[in-house]
């Protein structure tokens, strides 16, 4: 053979081995964009969020709401005095942020960008129990106890989303307390009700609100039987006073799989169930999520 073109056959069948490496380097880029894009509602939304090096989403919420952060780089942000190392999903990096009840309205820097903070108006509940119950809240012990295991069921989310579409609102009901109320029961300042109270006979059909891993679900002394679901990312939803559980600690749960039945277990004055959101330790009002998702927020400034 003659060297030349020997040279010549060489050097083609590099150009074609460099093709298909580039051909499977677009493909898995592909991929990755098609697994982001897909948790959008709207993909021109989800295609302005990937163009921008930073993204908060929505870029103004009330107090007690949360925000969805992306960027085009591996970063950690400084929140509310808080680090938060974004992780990597899709094309980009992500987290999500909670917006305490208690943050003050103003409109803050995060990595960059502004986001406002508006003033939630939270209204005051006064509660009436028996003796017997407002001596529970007194069992410091036990409540002490039972934090610990909270505690430790919370300390580990898996480092991606395992939600998909949007939040469901585990049971339809009459809401008996919203989010954030101030509470004094029997006259004495209680604090804070973080979560929803969702009113429905004994017995009444609960749903997982989005697909998750099941951390903890057994019976704690205050909240009765009690779960906690994993949605990844830092985010997970709590069930409680259930009179039955049907899921297991470690089980994986798709979103609207009946995980227990609602019930008046724990410090509770009738059937209902309380629920709410954790976003890396922190409460977060449910009606924020419900026929939503963080990749939804940008339509929902309004809520
Ligand atoms: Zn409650």
């Amino acid at each position: 053979m003659d060297w030349l073109l020997a040279l010549m056959l060489l050097w083609g069948s590099l150009e074609d081995a460099s093709e298909v490496y580039t051909q499977q380097q677009e493909a898995i880029v592909a991929a990755h964009m098609q697994a982001e894009v897909s948790m959008f509602d709207n993909e021109s939304i989800a295609n302005s969020t990937i163009s921008e090096e930073l993204a908060i989403i929505p870029n103004e919420v009330q107090q007690g709401d949360a925000i969805l952060v992306r960027s085009q780089s591996e970063q950690t942000i400084t929140w509310n005095d808080k680090s938060y190392t974004l992780l990597p999903f899709g094309l980009g990096y992500y987290a999500i942020l909670p917006v305490p009840a208690s943050m003050k309205p103003n409109v803050y820097s995060i990595g960059g960008q502004s986001l406002t903070v508006l003033k939630k108006s939270f209204e005051t509940q006064m509660l009436e129990v028996t003796e017997e119950q407002a001596a529970m809240r007194r069992n410091t012990e036990r409540i002490k106890q039972d934090q610990k295991k909270i505690d430790a069921a919370r300390s580990d989310s898996e480092p991606t989303f395992l939600f998909d579409g949007p939040f469901l609102q585990p049971v339809e009901g009459r809401l008996s307390t919203p989010y954030g109320f101030t509470r004094y029961i029997n006259g004495a300042l209680s604090g804070r009700h973080n979560a929803i109270d969702l009113a429905a006979p004994e017995g009444t059909e609960i749903k997982a609100t989005n697909s998750g891993k099941i951390v903890l679900a057994e019976e704690l002394y205050l909240t009765g039987n009690t779960i906690y679901m994993d949605h990844g990312m830092g985010l997970f939803s709590q069930y409680a006073h259930l009179s039955k559980l049907l899921v297991q600690s470690g089980d994986r749960v798709e979103a609207g799989q009946v995980i227990g039945l609602v019930g008046s277990t724990g410090f509770s004055t009738g059937p209902h169930l309380h629920f709410t959101f954790w976003i890396h330790n922190v409460p977060t009002n449910p009606f924020h999520f419900f026929e939503s998702s963080p990749f939804y927020w940008e339509n929902n400034n309004n809520l």
